[in-house]
């Protein structure tokens, strides 16, 4: 390597001008190389442009390798040429040495920029491993990936906030689940099938673990309960933190998170089990009402890691969810929770025709106007469960991190819609 001639690009990182000496630090997305000019050696021409040269301008230098023990990656480069590819414009929008914070309006607003830190890349570079971890786990376990419509024309649960959209002269929805078109997957015999995508949430929630659009990861198979699929949920989350912990060891370094690898299998408490833990810690909290989040919080700082809450009140759970066949006024359901919050819900569901009409129309909507759904469960469709795990809360929780729009590009919230 030393004695090579090379040609590299990247974006000026930092320039420390010592007089006599110039260093030019130039970033990409691998790390950093360090361009040494010296000024009794470099070209007159060459040193004082490299010395004006604005902060992330983008570059390409060709120069001699040396070696170099003070440089970051132990070379410097001794440059013939310095072309300029694209001058940056200054001042900058935020500071990218990570020397100065900035709060998160300002990193969202200039996001391109604000990716451009070691840190926000490294939280980017893990997403795209744990949902590769995740990919490579469902295809191992014979899942068809699919992909779903996100434009709907009717509300999978109702109920929930929808956003509007206009189609031609009809009015339809951006989907708030896969759920209805991964239990039609069922009736058409793909036994299992996957999916990763958005979901779209029209609720105006102001809290640090909601978006309104989210990425999902969803399930769904046949001939299975809700005791298959939650032993196919918590192996999978062990496998994505496994495979993280073995792939991104220098991302990881960066952000300063040391990975423990959950146990399996994952503790599994009943509602009931729930209820009463959170009534013990002071919690008013009727047996049918869902935990708030400070209920969910203190059961979970009781439990301390990743667990399952099961068998929750029928009532509270969406029409699609199976009762249990002992005593109905339970369901054959799960959440999947964090210590810190809800990852995932799940659970066998009704594949009766005749239960799943009757089961809509108690929770107070309108079975005609889920014929579409209703006529796959007419012409055989097999006892099935699934799941859906929300893929920002897996990265979040796995990285420790406080707010969930440090682990999505472009986030959208309420007052949030661009960039
Ligand atoms: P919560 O009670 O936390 O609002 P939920 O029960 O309404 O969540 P589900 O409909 O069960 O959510 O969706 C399955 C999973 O998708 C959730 O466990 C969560 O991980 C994720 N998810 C749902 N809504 C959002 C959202 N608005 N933002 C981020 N992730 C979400
Ligand atoms: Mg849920």
């Amino acid at each position: 390597m030393g004695g090579d001639t090379v040609t590299v690009t990247g974006w000026v990182h930092e320039i420390r001008d010592l007089g006599g000496i110039c260093f030019l630090v130039l970033r990409d997305r691998e790390g950093f190389m360090q361009v040494t000019m010296v000024k009794k050696k470099t070209d007159p021409d060459l040193f004082d442009m490299g010395r004006r040269l604005n902060r992330e301008s983008v570059v390409l230098v060709t120069g001699v390798v040396k070696e170099a023990n003070q440089a970051p990656n132990g070379y410097e480069i001794i440059p013939e040429s310095v072309n300029m590819l694209s001058e940056a414009e200054s001042p900058l929008p935020m500071d990218v040495t990570e020397k100065v914070g900035a709060d998160i309006d300002t990193r969202l607003d200039s996001r391109f920029i604000d990716l451009r830190r070691r840190t926000t890349l490294a939280v980017f570079v893990i997403r795209n491993h744990a949902l590769k971890a995740v990919r490579d786990f469902l295809a191992n376990e014979e899942f068809i990936d699919i992909q779903t419509p996100k434009v709907v024309a009717a509300a999978t649960e109702g109920g929930t906030a929808l956003f509007p959209i206009t189609y031609f002269n009809r009015e339809a929805f951006l989907n708030q689940s896969p759920q209805l078109y991964k239990q039609i997957m069922m009736s058409a015999g793909f036994d299992r099938v996957s999916e990763i995508g958005s979901i779209f949430r029209a609720e105006e929630h102001d809290t640090l673990r909601h978006l309104n659009e989210a990425t999902s990861i969803d399930i769904e198979a046949s001939f299975m309960d809700h005791s298959d699929v939650m032993r196919i949920l918590e192996r999978l989350v062990h496998d994505v933190y496994e495979y993280v912990s073995r792939q991104c060891v220098p991302q990881l370094e960066a952000l300063g998170v040391e990975l423990t690898v959950p146990k399996l299998p994952f503790r599994r408490l009943t509602y009931d089990d729930a209820l009463a833990v959170a009534q013990q810690q002071g919690h008013e909290i009727e047996w049918g009402d869902d935990f708030g989040t400070v209920a969910e919080r203190a059961v979970g700082n009781a439990v301390g890691e990743h667990y399952f809450i099961t068998d929750w009140p029928l009532h509270i759970k969406p029409y699609y969810t199976h009762p249990r066949e002992d005593d109905s006024r339970y369901s054959k359901s799960f959440d999947l929770m964090h210590p810190r919050m809800e990852l995932a819900s799940g659970s066998q569901r009704v594949h009766s025709h005749s239960l799943l009409r009757q089961r809509i129309a108690v929770c107070g909507l309108d079975p005609d106007g889920f014929e579409f759904y209703l006529k796959a469960f007419r012409y055989g469709m097999p006892p099935h469960a699934g799941w859906g795990l929300g893929a920002d809360r897996l990265v979040m929780t796995m990285l420790g991190v406080e707010n969930i729009r440090d682990v999505v590009l472009f986030p959208r919230d309420r007052k949030r819609l661009s960039p």
